[in-house]
C-alpha cells in the first residue's frame, strides 16, 4: 500500500460553482485558473470548464502556453500582461488576451508590424495601488489602443482591493473612480472578482473573473452554504498510542494532555501543504466524525486527538478540508487565506471525479 495523503478533486462541483459564478454575474465569466487552478490542476480544470467557460484566465503566459499545449481551444486572458516581446509574439501566435496594466506594455503593442492582432484588457488602477494605469491616463492610453494596428479591441477593467469586506467603503470610491474614468468609452468592461461578483451588484459587467469561489470556498472567510468544494484533502490514521495526563506530544511539548490521551498519528504535514501554523484545536473529521489537531504540525505528519472516537484507529479516514471541515475555517486556525492553502498542495496523489 501506498502513503495514504489524497486530494480527491470534484469537478462537478467546480462546474457548478460556475454555474453558480455565471447566475449571479449575468454576463460573461472567465474561469481563473493561475497558480495551477489554485492547487486544482489547471489542464484538469480546463478540461472539465471547456464546454462552459466563456473564457480563461491566468496570471502569465507561460501558464497559457500550459492549457493550450494541452488542446484548451478557448480565449485566454493573462492577467499579468506581457513581461517582453516574446510574450507579446505568443499572444498573437496562440490568441492569448493581454492585461496592459502599464504603458511599457502598450508600447511593446505599438511596436508590432504584423501578425495576429491582439485582444486587449486595459487595466485601471481605481485604488488598489498595486498594478494598472492612472485613471486620468486610461483615455488617452485607451485611444492609443484603439489607433493600434495590432490591437483587435479593448476591454476597460479594473481590480477589486477590498470587496471581501461588504462594509469597506472603498469599493463603492473604486467603482466611483471606475465609471468616471471609462464613462463614455466603447467597449466591453470587467471588474468582479469572486468577492465582486457574490457581494457587490455595481461590480456586475460584461466580465468576470472569479478564482477562488470556483473552487468552492468564499472569499470573505466564511464557509459558503451554497459553493461546493471541490478540493477534499484526506490522510489516514497510521499509528496510535496512549499518553498520560501531564505527557507532552510532539516539537516542543506545546501539547501537554489534560488527561488520558489517545492520539492518532496521520500520513500529512506541511511539507504537503497543511499549514504548520494550524494550531491545537483546529477541526478535523475523523471517519466522518469531528476532532481536532493536538500539538504541532510536523513536516510528514500531523497529529489528531482519538480520546473520544473509540471505533477509530490505524486506518480511519481523516479529512483536512472538504465538505465536512472547511477550508476557511482551517484558514482562519491558521491565520492565513483559503487561496494559500489550496494553491501550495503538493507531494499528495491526487484523484479526479
Ligand atoms: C486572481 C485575480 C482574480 C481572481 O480573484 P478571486 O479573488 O480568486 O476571485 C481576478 N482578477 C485579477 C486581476 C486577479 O489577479
Amino acid at each position: 500500500m501506498s502513503r495514504p495523503a489524497l486530494a480527491q478533486l470534484d469537478l462537478a462541483a467546480l462546474r457548478a460553482n460556475y454555474a453558480h459564478a455565471k447566475a449571479a454575474h449575468g454576463g460573461k465569466v472567465a474561469a481563473t485558473l493561475k497558480a495551477n487552478a489554485y492547487g486544482h490542476g489547471a489542464v484538469e480544470c480546463a478540461q472539465a470548464l471547456a464546454g462552459v467557460a466563456d473564457a480563461f484566465a491566468v496570471a502569465f503566459v507561460q501558464e497559457a502556453m500550459a492549457l493550450r499545449e494541452a488542446d484548451i481551444q478557448q480565449p485566454i486572458l493573462v492577467l499579468e500582461g506581457a513581461f517582453g516581446m516574446g510574450d507579446v509574439e505568443l499572444a498573437q501566435r496562440h490568441g492569448l488576451w493581454l492585461v496592459v496594466h502599464q504603458e511599457e506594455q502598450l508600447c511593446m503593442l505599438e511596436s508590432l508590424r504584423g501578425g495576429a492582432r491582439v485582444q486587449a484588457w486595459l487595466k485601471i488602477d481605481t485604488g488598489m495601488h498595486r498594478a494598472g494605469v492612472a485613471p486620468h491616463e486610461a483615455r488617452a492610453l485607451w485611444q492609443r489602443l484603439a489607433d493600434c494596428g495590432q490591437v483587435a479591441g479593448t476591454t476597460l477593467m479594473t481590480h477589486l482591493a477590498s470587496a471581501d469586506e461588504p462594509d469597506n467603503p472603498a469599493t463603492q470610491r473604486q467603482l466611483a473612480v471606475f465609471e468616471a474614468a471609462t464613462r463614455g468609452l466603447p467597449g466591453p468592461r470587467s471588474i468582479a472578482n469572486s468577492a465582486g461578483v457574490l457581494g457587490w451588484k455595481g461590480a456586475h459587467q460584461d466580465w468576470a473573473r472569479p478564482g477562488i469561489m470556483l473552487y468552492g470556498a468564499d472569499p470573505r472567510g466564511t464557509p459558503s452554504d451554497v459553493l461546493q468544494p471541490v478540493m477534499q484533502l484526506t490522510s489516514e490514521v497510521f499509528a496510535e498510542r496512549w499518553i498520560a495526563a501531564g505527557e507532552a506530544l510532539g516539537y516542543g511539548g506545546s501539547f501537554i494532555a489534560e488527561r488520558l490521551t489517545r492520539v492518532g498519528l496521520v500520513a500529512l504535514g506541511y511539507a504537503d501543504g497543511y499549514p504548520r501554523a494550524a494550531h491545537t484545536g483546529t477541526p478535523v473529521a475523523v471517519d466522518g466524525r469531528a476532532s481536532r489537531i493536538i500539538g504541532r504540525v510536523a513536516m510528514d505528519m500531523l497529529t489528531v486527538d482519538l480520546t473520544d472516537l473509540p471505533e477509530a484507529g490505524a486506518g480511519s479516514q481523516v479529512e483536512l478540508w472538504g465538505r465536512q471541515v472547511s477550508v476557511n475555517t482551517v484558514a482562519a486556525a491558521a491565520g492565513t487565506i483559503a487561496y494559500e492553502l489550496l494553491c501550495n498542495v503538493k507531494r499528495v496523489r491526487r484523484e479526479y471525479q
